[in-house]
């Protein structure tokens, strides 16, 4: 599997959000402001996954769908997310100006939206995926565990979470796992997990490989010398 790092940033922050492009097909989050950082190439999209609907992960999906739509008019391109998703989308797409009475019906010949439930499976190119719902200060909020075939190595995708049995659980499932580093020690850890968390949960999986993602860069703390942190524009080739 190949992951390229669009942003692993914490929102406000001058840097892209956390943000991913899996296999060159799959845009794994749509952060404000992602579209503009790399050279996306939109022509191969054919997935879109949304974690949950806050900015920092959702605020550009009416942007790549009109990218996607645009360059890719006679695929259909399923986008994964929370409950209610296309309405989200299309509420915010007439905010942005676009036509109410014909938005839906352009959206809807090139796009399929996929409402995700705790532990649904789905396949996709070779990939078996399964959502894992996580704690997080807006409900709905999953993580994706995903198995490809002709790939030794099961790969974790946290979203945003502070510690509960879903993560445990994304953990346990992956051998490689991009995880949410957003909270400080000593901040409150009632959306995120916190730096000792996941320096902790290492320790305890000593055989799995993690990247932390949604990471804070002003904040240097004790903890911060033992996360590897998944950088900006880094291609991860996953064996
Ligand atoms: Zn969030
Ligand atoms: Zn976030």
């Amino acid at each position: 599997m190949k992951v390229e790092v669009v942003g692993s940033g914490f929102t406000w922050l001058n840097e892209p959000n956390t943000s991913f492009i899996i296999n060159d097909s799959i845009i794994f989050d749509t952060p404000q402001s992602s579209t503009k950082f790399m050279n996306i190439d939109y022509s191969k999209i054919r997935y879109i996954f949304i974690t949950h609907f806050h900015s920092d992960h959702f605020a550009d999906l009416h942007i790549v769908v009109d990218y996607v739509r645009h360059l890719n008019p006679d695929y259909k391109v399923k986008v994964f997310g929370p409950k209610g998703i296309f309405k989200r989308l299309i509420k915010m797409m007439k905010l942005m100006g676009a036509n109410k009475r014909t938005v839906a019906g352009k959206v809807l010949k090139c796009f399929e939206f996929i409402d995700i439930k705790d532990h649904m499976k789905f396949n996709i190119e070779g990939m078996e995926v399964e959502a894992i719902e996580v704690k997080h200060s807006t409900k709905p909020c999953y993580g994706f565990v995903f198995k490809e075939g002709g790939c030794s190595k099961i790969v974790g995708f946290t979203g945003d979470t502070y510690m509960c049995a879903g993560v445990m659980e994304i953990v346990e499932k992956s051998d490689v796992v991009f995880i949410d580093t957003a909270s400080r020690s000593h901040f409150d850890s009632t959306a995120h997990l916190t730096r000792e968390e996941v320096v902790d949960i290492k320790k305890r999986y000593p055989k799995k490989k993690f990247y932390s993602v949604h990471i804070d860069s002003r904040i240097q703390d004790e903890f911060s010398d033992k996360l590897t942190i998944a950088a900006r524009g880094q291609i991860i080739k996953i064996k």
